[in-house]
């Protein structure tokens, strides 16, 4: 056990997390010169793309050290706030930590988050300072906020570059000399930590797991705790750039289980693998489900793709379990489904998955939170969806999830982001400066503010600089009404939203105007109304054009006559009939474009 380092990345997004662990894995040679594509650790091609590691995972490294090998594994962590809980159970499995933090940019939000998760798991903490090729690098102020953050001295900061490959022998050497080894008891009852899975389609589902405790060999018969569901270790093993089966594993390893496990949802993060023979006596500590916190309705453009598109669900369940959907029928859109997602990232993936990998031609209404709603009877309904909240009259109170929200941003910036914050109904806890250039902002704020457009908004005015993590952080009573839109006397269940009182009227306001821009003038007026109840708060109108596009071929040349026709239908493929209303596919989503 003693030749063996589990260690982890925490960066904040950007910062070369993905471009160093690379660096490592060549100069271990894990992978060769040749086989090095740019960051083999985001395998999945749409992390390429967005250059962003969606799912963690694992690598093994071999590196001499004073005439010893020893293991070097490391655990990638994903590095966006939606999947926090997955950083969480990676940093467990973990003895030390890389802090990594972009010298031309300092601290930012997620360095200091994922940093306290690394302290509470008591991880030797390794910091480095990397893009030090850069010009514009500004090394003794970020060392500054470094040294003040987790209190080392200034010779213990490593400078690094992904790009030139300074400092990576350093960062192995410094792992091996501060990172302990793992403790645990290779003889105790089995005792292991799943902290990422990945789907395979012909392997099924595999779990990435750390032993605390205890030996698993191949062929035993192991429990998973949490969803007491039982199998045969099938195969075993460690991870390097493949998998490689091996046949005992034992206390502070780090490796994969494959027992037939078909979707992903048997497989919990965070959940323990034991013995059904002599168990362990407890579960590992800081289980937890994880849950939607994000909900739209996905509906298929046409409404002949609706069984395509639940058999496309169906399968990106399979390897991705904190995807939930169920049926939903809208008046506007027809049949599809209401899904939750972790948060607005993830909801964008999945989005952007169904159309890449399934060809779906879908519509995705604007995104919401669950609402926590009292009726005057004494009863307790959960609304995931504001066309499903009861009549005004039956409810007592409503409540809505908040979230505690860590801003950080230089302290030019501190005006604009205090006012969009208290826009968005936040309330601010706290403020302290890093240095005297830079300030953390926390703020409770309700997570319904977030989910349209805070996150742009915050990068804009803050020129891109502000970062921005969060944490639930329960629910709270708030006035919130439903504010509907009707199209020619219409309502249009997918365009409600529930909004704050105070805020309503405004709202209304804008989304008639920008409804206006989006839909296109058609044959006969259409009035946009924006309505509180049985009250019409707003009113815009779409006014009718007369022309007929084929009144511009002369005489009848029917193929020309054809082919105008033709392009019109093309035009209208993502158009939405309501009732006699052509709306566009973008206008559903008009609340995130309002300014
Ligand atoms: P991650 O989000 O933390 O995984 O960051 P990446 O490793 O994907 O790096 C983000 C961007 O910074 C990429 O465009 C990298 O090419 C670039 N980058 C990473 N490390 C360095 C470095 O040391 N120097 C320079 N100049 N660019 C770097
Ligand atoms: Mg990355």
């Amino acid at each position: 056990m003693d030749s063996i380092r589990n260690f982890c990345i925490i960066a904040h997004i950007d910062h070369g997390k993905s471009t160093l662990a690379d660096r490592m894995l060549v100069h271990t040679k894990t992978v060769g010169e040749r086989e090095m594509r740019d960051q083999v650790l985001d395998s999945m091609d749409l992390e390429q793309e967005r250059g962003i590691t969606i799912k963690s995972h694992a690598i093994q490294m071999d590196y001499e050290h004073e005439g010893k090998t020893y293991k070097l594994n490391l655990i990638d962590t994903p590095g966006h706030v939606d999947f926090s809980y997955e950083v969480s159970r990676s940093i467990a499995a973990c003895e030390g930590a890389l802090l990594i933090i972009d010298s031309t940019q300092g601290i930012q939000a997620q360095t200091i988050s994922n940093l306290y998760l690394a302290l509470e798991n008591d991880l030797e903490i390794i910091p480095v300072l990397n893009k030090m090729d850069l010009p514009n690098a500004i090394p003794e102020v970020v060392e500054d906020q470094v040294i003040d953050l987790i209190g080392c001295d200034r010779e213990e900061i490593i400078h690094a570059s992904g790009k030139t490959g300074m400092g990576v022998e350093e960062i192995l050497e410094r792992i091996i000399e501060k990172v302990p080894p793992p403790k645990g008891d290779p003889e105790a009852p089995l005792q292991a930590l799943i902290f990422d899975s990945v789907f395979n389609s012909f392997r099924g589902v595999i779990a990435y797991f750390k032993i605390l405790n205890g030996q698993i060999k191949t062929k035993d018969l192991v429990k998973f705790v949490a969803t007491g569901k039982q199998y045969d270790a099938d195969e075993i093993g460690v991870l390097k750039l493949n998998m490689v089966p091996k046949n005992v594993l034992s206390a502070g390893d780090v490796g994969y289980i494959i027992s037939g496990i078909k979707t992903a949802k048997e497989v919990k993060v965070g959940d323990t693998i034991t013995h059904v023979e002599s168990p362990c006596d407890k579960a590992i500590s800081g289980f937890e489900e994880v849950k939607p916190m994000v909900f739209a309705g996905i509906y298929p453009v046409d409404a002949d793709d609706y069984e395509d598109l639940r058999s496309a669900m169906d399968k990106l369940q399979l390897n991705d379990a904190s995807l939930t959907f169920e049926p939903e029928s809208s008046a506007a859109l027809g049949f599809g489904f209401r899904c939750g997602f972790l948060g607005l990232l993830h909801m964008e993936i999945i989005q952007e998955r169904l159309e890449r990998e399934y060809d779906m031609n879908v519509i995705t209404t604007v995104p919401n939170v669950s609402y926590l709603v009292h009726l005057t009877d004494g009863n307790t309904v959960r609304v995931y969806n504001p066309s499903g909240l009861p009549n005004q009259t039956v409810i007592d109170t409503i409540e809505e999830p908040y979230i505690r929200a860590s801003i950080i941003t230089s302290s030019d910036f501190i005006g604009p982001v205090m006012n969009l914050c208290l826009d968005k109904r936040g309330v601010l806890i706290n403020q302290s400066y890093l240095t005297a250039e830079r300030a953390e902002l926390v703020f409770n704020l309700p997570l319904g503010e977030i989910v349209f457009d805070f996150y742009d908004k915050l990068k804009s005015i803050s020129r891109g600089y502000a970062s921005f993590d969060y944490h639930m952080n329960g629910y709270k009573p708030a006035k919130l009404v439903r504010l509907d839109i009707l199209l020619n006397g219409e309502m249009v269940d997918a365009l409600s939203t529930l909004t704050h009182f105070d805020n309503a009227y405004p709202f209304g306001r804008r989304m008639c105007e920008k409804l206006k821009e989006l839909i296109p003038r058609q044959q006969f007026d259409i009035a946009i109304q924006a309505a509180i109840g049985a009250k019409i708060i707003a009113r815009e109108t779409v006014k009718a054009v007369r022309k007929d596009v084929t009144a511009k071929c002369y005489g009848g040349d029917i193929s020309r006559k054809r082919k105008l026709l033709e392009k019109q239908k093309k035009g209208k493929k993502r158009m939405k009939q309501v009732g006699n209303v052509e709306v566009p596919q973008n206008a559903f989503l008009a609340v995130l474009k309002l300014d």
